[in-house]
């Protein structure tokens, strides 16, 4: 950790030791009985300019798709607490539950690199910070849940595709070992939201440690108000990395903090062939959240340059484009973080590029780890192991490979006794197979831990695209049975589940989802 005292010069009122007492003053012994979750409001508890109250639209026909019983449970609900009769109405909104303080969040953003100085909560609402029985704290959040003061010119609903979508993904994502929102329930409203047709509305709610955005500090920069970027600091140094509020440095490490954090989750993305789609500043979580499952996708058959989002024209959110993308929206942040240091001293600025520079360097590091040990490589890296990764990776491109059933099935070769069939014999293979196996070997491992480490981080299942649309063309129908089994099977995708093989195939080539689009 860099130590520079006295370079950075923050305003003489920025101590990070004070802490305004009231932002947190959870009393988990005070738990009511009967309340159903233990809210802590703090977020509403800031400065207005953070946010506006605001009501949850009244819907006709609310009606359950399907809830989340065990995220529940460890959000702190009591077996019963929560009556089915009433599921529909609490997860819709029409009713909320004691201790709830409805509100939408500010937030401005870079969208495709322009930036837009005023979004904000515009289809969604927080209903509150939820404080499990551990003192964890979480954001519940409905979306989909009509107009608010951000809603520009949109309607604030949420058409039934992308929620099922979010659940879908969020979940899985959750259940592939990345840190992601979460589905608490999804419920129809029974009015038709209308888009290219009319279509079901739907509302989802989301669970998120927070949703403190880089935008939500681009918010208070635009504006010059350096007072609540300041409270921003420090309301999200408390929240998600209190172990650094001491330091005098802070907001150095709070970017550090929040830029590893982005790492760790964009090298899990990658790893697993996910393209989030839209990585605009507002859908980058400061907590270091997968957020927003808007036009992303698993993909099918690998492609360095593959993009699925219908509006990325030039492919700035590409799969290969992630890394430089983390980096970009992370120097946004430091604009913003800027601001707050005596913005003359060449020396600041230069901390902050020396950290996007060791980011830089950590991303490259990181993603190498985790594609070699989808590998089999598990040891220390060694020269020319990248080399052997970009062998791998370029056949699989160049034969159109699907990228998770590849590196799945490539652990069945470990001892060169599978069938070799599966894998496409071109000059590309021959020169890429004795070199891994080789490599293999120099580990002394044991092909069965060989096998274990690669089956542990391979997964069979993954959430593909063709068989949400199957989910939601049923889910249209009225028929949500699909959505329950694609959420039952994603729930253990590192497990070959032989009945469900059927959700572990690549696309026909007639089932191709070619692009994904926006929730709005
Ligand atoms: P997103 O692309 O989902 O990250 O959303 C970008 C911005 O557009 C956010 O401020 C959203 O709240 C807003 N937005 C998206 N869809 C709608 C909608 N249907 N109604 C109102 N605001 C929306
Ligand atoms: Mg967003």
């Amino acid at each position: 950790m860099r130590r520079t005292a006295g370079l950075c010069n923050l305003p003489a009122s920025f101590t990070f030791g004070v802490w305004p007492r009231q932002w947190f003053n959870a009393q988990p012994g005070k738990r009511e009985k009967k309340a159903v979750f233990q809210f802590d409001n703090t977020y509403a508890r800031l400065p207005e300019k953070f946010f506006t109250r605001v009501k949850p639209a009244r819907v006709p026909k609310p009606e359950l798709i399907g809830w989340n019983l065990e995220l529940a449970q460890q959000l702190g609900a009591q077996p019963g607490s929560l009556p089915d009769e009433e599921l529909a109405e609490v997860f819709t909104g029409q009713k909320l539950l004691p201790g709830s303080d409805p509100i939408a969040l500010a937030y401005a953003g870079h969208q495709f690199g322009q930036f837009v100085h005023q979004l904000g909560d515009g289809r969604a609402l927080l209903l509150g910070e939820v404080v499990t029985p551990s003192g964890r704290r979480h954001d519940l959040q409905l979306k989909g849940s009509g107009k608010t003061v951000y809603s520009r010119n949109g309607d604030g609903k949420a058409p039934l595709g992308p929620v099922l979508r979010e659940y879908i993904v969020s979940e899985a994502m959750h259940r592939l070992g990345l840190p992601t929102t979460r589905s608490l329930a999804a419920a129809t409203t029974g009015e038709p939201v209308y888009r290219e047709r009319a279509l079901p509305g739907a509302i989802l709610t989301r669970v998120a440690a927070s949703h403190i955005r880089v935008g939500t500090f681009e918010y208070f920069a635009v504006r010059g108000d350096l007072e609540n970027i300041k409270r921003l600091l420090q309301y999200s140094i408390q929240r998600h990395y209190p172990e650094i509020q001491n330091d005098s440095e802070a907001w150095l490490l709070f970017f550090q903090k929040v830029g590893e954090a982005q790492v760790e989750l964009v090298t899990g993305w990658m790893a697993l062939g996910f393209i989030h789609g839209v990585m605009n500043t507002d859908n980058m979580s400061i907590a270091g959240e997968t957020i927003d499952f808007g036009p992303c996708a698993f993909m099918d058959h690998f492609r360095f340059d593959k993009v699925f989002s219908s509006i990325d024209q030039f492919g700035r959110y590409s799969y290969s484009n992630q890394p430089q993308i983390t980096l970009w929206n992370l120097s946004r942040l430091g604009d913003c973080l800027l601001l707050l240091t005596d913005q003359t001293s060449r020396e600041t600025a230069k901390l902050l590029n020396d950290e996007l520079d060791s980011l830089s360097a950590l991303f490259e590091r990181r993603l190498t780890a985790k594609m070699l040990t989808k590998l089999g490589i598990t040891k220390d890296v060694e020269p020319g192991d990248r080399a052997l990764l970009f062998k791998w990776l370029r056949y699989m491109e160049s034969e159109q490979l699907d990228y998770t059933l590849s590196f799945r099935n490539l652990a069945n070769f470990v001892e060169s006794d599978g069938d070799l069939n599966i894998f496409p014999r071109t000059s590309a293979f021959q020169e890429f197979y004795p070199l891994w196996q080789k490599r293999l070997g120099s580990q002394h491992l044991g092909a069965e831990t060989i096998r274990g480490a690669m089956n542990g981080v391979n997964p069979v299942f993954i959430p593909r695209n063709h068989k949400i649309e199957q989910v939601i063309e049923a889910g249209l129908q009225g028929d949500f049975s699909l959505f329950h089994e694609m959420n039952e099977v994603l729930k253990k995708p590192y497990e070959e589940q032989e009945e469900f093989s059927g959700y572990k195939s690549a696309p026909q080539p007639e089932q191709v989802v070619r692009a994904t689009f926006c929730g709005t």
